[in-house]
């Protein structure tokens, strides 16, 4: 795909075959709202239950497929993204808004997750090497403990990381060995298309891997209902993961939940200053602030705050927002006209209930229409809305602690637990924090937004529910545990 060029290909894939649907949509590029990404097949609860009843017939073939032919399917894979890095980055940036380099590491990083699998297949997956062999505490009898796929595996996936969030899901629901129905976000059908354009091509059984492009009422909710669906991984927001955990309870179908964040920077008065406004900066401004990780709440201790405050002021006045393919951008659009609208209510929001503006929150004009708007800093009070719930936008808020122990419990006093990092140079409260921070990922001296994909991701309380994706743990998710005992 070429810059400005339309998208015409873009249908679902449903057992092996490209189908068009009754109705069609357009993604629009966030940073040039005149131009048209792509033009997309829309499926409806038909085309979802069709795709349902493929991967559910393509299972019992796939789930019993040597791990050598899986781990070769996601190497083609991994090794095609990587190989296409520059320009499915360009797709990235173009109908998602995030700046070309962050869209290029991204496309990068999905490929990455593709080989890593394609070895977890080989090391520990469902029959592979991720079994046990123990002896019986009855003479005469062994007993092992054996990974196996759990089934049909619906995806459901949002647009803020179109590559790298499908990736994480896809490949170790195929390298466990189960069959996937993949419904990615509506803004971002090119890229999910993209993906499955590469997957169709790797060498899977027809139905094993199915694409339904639609609206998470309609065709989301078919994966969600179906009595043959047996895991649900959603990442989205927190409201619509209740539904999605709510309707999959009710039928006992496996469910998987990344949801929401308020994660905390915490800086202490010991910490190296400019190294965490670095932090702050691109944790939580960077895409744009629509990262699950992004830090949205800057807790600094009372003996930095104004010098902190000030040094952060004088860096966001030099960041550079525009285009996302224009070179030397550091912050791209917002997704849509939606989030914009959203963007700019939360910042009236933050006026109105008194917390203290310090820079940004402004709708900008550029050469191009789009949803572009300064990053925005408020010194805010706990109880602030600012400071309690989701924003997914570029806005953070600074809160003022006593001392480290204020800090930590401010960190805590959120209904969220994604992550939480701190810039100290303690190593006894970096290390008391690792420990109390009540997250799922901890991190010390870096941005909470930039992870690595061979570990585990994820969150507790409202951020998350059931087993960590990424690395070994997520054949938690995407295998169930068989123990057989036999008389020796
Ligand atoms: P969203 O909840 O609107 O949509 C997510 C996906 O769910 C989309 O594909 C959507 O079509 C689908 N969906 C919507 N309603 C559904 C329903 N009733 N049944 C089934 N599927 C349905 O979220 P979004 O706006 O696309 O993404 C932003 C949210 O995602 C933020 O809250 C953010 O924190 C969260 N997020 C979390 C993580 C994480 O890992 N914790 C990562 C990225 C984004």
């Amino acid at each position: 795909m070429i810059h400005g060029e339309i998208h015409q290909n873009v249908r679902q894939y449903i057992n092996g075959r490209w189908e068009t649907s009754a109705t069609t949509g357009v993604s629009v590029n966030p940073s040039d709202t005149s131009e048209v990404v792509a033009e997309y097949a829309r499926a409806d609860r038909r085309q979802a239950e069709a795709a349902i009843r493929a991967a559910t017939e393509a299972f019992p073939h796939w789930s019993h497929s040597t791990p050598q032919r899986r781990a070769d399917v996601l190497d083609r894979i991994g090794a095609e993204l990587i190989a296409r890095k520059e320009e499915l980055g360009l797709l990235l940036a173009r109908e998602q808004g995030k700046t070309l380099p962050e869209a290029v590491a991204e496309t990068a990083r999905a490929g990455q997750v593709f080989k890593f699998f394609a070895g977890e297949a080989l090391r520990g997956g469902a029959g592979g090497g991720g079994g046990e062999n123990l002896a019986s505490v009855r003479a005469g009898v062994q007993v092992d403990v054996t990974r196996e796929p759990v089934g049909v595996a619906g995806l459901i996936t949002p647009w803020n990381a179109p590559f790298v969030i499908p990736a994480w899901k896809i490949a170790p629901a195929l390298a466990h060995g189960n069959s996937v129905v993949f419904k990615p976000a509506e803004l971002v059908p090119a890229c999910g298309w993209a993906l499955a354009e590469i997957i169709s091509r790797a060498g899977l059984p027809a139905g094993a891997f199915n694409l339904v492009m639609g609206s998470g009422r309609e065709v989301g909710q078919a994966l969600v209902d179906s009595a043959q669906v047996d895991a649900l991984s959603f990442t989205g927001s927190a409201a619509n993961g209740e539904r999605v955990l709510q309707a999959a309870a009710a039928r006992r179908a496996k469910v998987q939940l990344e949801t929401g964040g308020k994660n905390a920077l915490v800086v202490l008065a010991d910490a190296d200053l400019d190294r965490a406004v670095d932090c702050a900066v691109q944790g939580a401004y960077f895409s744009a602030g629509q990262r699950c990780t992004a830090s949205s709440r800057l807790i600094v201790e009372a003996a930095v705050h104004d010098a902190f405050v000030a040094k952060l002021r004088q860096r966001l006045k030099t960041l550079k927002i525009g285009h996302a393919l224009e070179r030397g951008i550091d912050i791209g659009p917002v997704a849509d006209e939606e989030r914009l609208a959203l963007d700019l209510a939360w910042v009236e929001i933050a006026r109105e209930e008194g917390a203290e503006h310090v820079w940004g929150g402004e709708a900008l004009e550029r050469s191009t229409p789009g949803y572009y708007m300064s990053p925005a800093l408020f010194l805010a009070k706990p109880s602030h809305r600012i400071a309690r719930e989701e924003i997914f936008g570029p806005l953070a808020c600074v809160l003022r602690a006593d001392d480290y122990d204020q800090a930590l419990a401010l960190c805590n006093d959120t209904p969220f637990g994604l992550c939480a990092g701190i810039c100290t140079n303690s190593l006894k409260h970096a290390m008391h924090f690792r420990r109390h921070a009540v997250v799922g990922m901890t991190m010390v001296n870096l941005p909470t937004a930039g992870v690595d994909f061979h570990v585990p991701f994820g969150g507790r309380k409202g951020s998350g529910y059931g087993p960590r994706e990424q690395g070994r743990y997520a054949a938690e998710f995407y295998t169930t545990v068989k123990t057989g005992y036999m008389l020796a």
